[in-house]
């Protein structure tokens, strides 16, 4: 109130109205982050710029609900492992972890509120992984698909790129902003809007498999697959319009085990831990 009571003040006065005022008072509302500009390395990764999609179950870890902070610290460090090592991260987070519209509807909820509501959920988990991310010094932007400034800014591939090559981690919520979708299809839509160069799906287990290898022992793993198998062997990779969003954009997928501790680093060196899906 008194910054711009101030600005009042000065605009009522016989001088002229700078334009210098009207900067100032944008910046103080909009103040310009300064990320620790980290050099960028010339990267020998196999990839310069990845979208890493998290589910909202893997961020509760052993709980049935939330978040188990031990699993997200372990995500931040590797996360920034990346970045150290040139890597440019976007990262899309699912919301199943706290809330899922399509379990709302099952309850009686509206459909549409039950989105929002889980939509909301991935803003929540991309905040903590925001906050895990600055406690370890890596710098991070919150971008959301839905406005809520302060919460986050607004997201725009522009926004998420320049905070990428700023070696900030881009951390896009609320899914595509719409209900009826996915985080799985949003993060394919950011993947393809910001041109990673691949979409990296983490899960609890190492690859694609023939059958859930959970429930079936003879379950065999592929190390490659295309898309058109993925969809006709319907394959529980991500939802069919994540995946025909992918094939239509070339995308390729690569599912892997994102809970053993260095896989994330491995997989980015070239090491074969999961299934390439293109
Ligand atoms: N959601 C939505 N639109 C989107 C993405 C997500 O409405 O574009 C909602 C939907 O209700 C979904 C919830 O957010 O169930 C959480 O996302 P998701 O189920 O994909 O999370 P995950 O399974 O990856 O934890």
């Amino acid at each position: 109130m008194l910054a711009s009571s101030s600005y009042l003040l000065e605009q009522s006065h016989a001088t002229p109205v700078s334009k210098g005022w009207r900067k100032q008072f944008r910046d103080d509302l909009f103040p310009k982050r300064t990320f620790h500009t980290t050099a960028i390395k010339v990267t020998d990764m196999k990839y310069n710029r990845i979208l890493l999609k998290l589910s909202g179950e893997s961020l509760m870890g052993k709980q049935g609900y939330g978040i188990d902070t031990d699993r997200l610290n372990s995500y931040a460090l590797q996360i920034q492992d990346a970045v150290n090592n040139g890597v440019q991260v976007g990262i899309v987070i699912g919301g199943g972890n706290i809330f899922r519209g399509l379990s709302g509807a099952a309850k009686g909820f509206d459909r549409v509120k039950g989105d929002q509501m889980g939509m909301l959920a991935t803003v929540i988990n991309s905040l903590a992984l925001s906050s895990a991310l600055e406690a370890i010094g890596q710098p991070s932007k919150v971008l959301t698909a839905i406005p809520m400034f302060p919460i986050g800014y607004p997201y725009s591939k522009w926004e998420a790129i320049k905070a990428m090559k700023e070696g900030a981690v881009a951390i896009m919520s609320c899914g595509t902003g719409s209900p009826y979708f996915t985080t799985d299809t949003g993060s394919a839509l950011r993947a393809i809007e910001i041109e990673a160069d691949v979409m990296l799906k983490g899960t609890r287990v190492d690859g694609v498999y023939t059958a859930d290898p959970e429930k079936d022992p003879d379950a065999k793993k592929f190390d490659h697959i295309t898309y058109e198998e993925v969809i006709a062997r319907n394959l529980k990779v991500m939802d069919i319009t994540a995946t025909a969003l992918c094939k239509e954009n070339n995308m390729p997928i690569y599912v892997f085990n994102m809970d053993k501790e260095g896989n994330l680093a491995k997989m980015l060196e070239g090491e074969n831990v999961g299934t390439l899906v293109d």
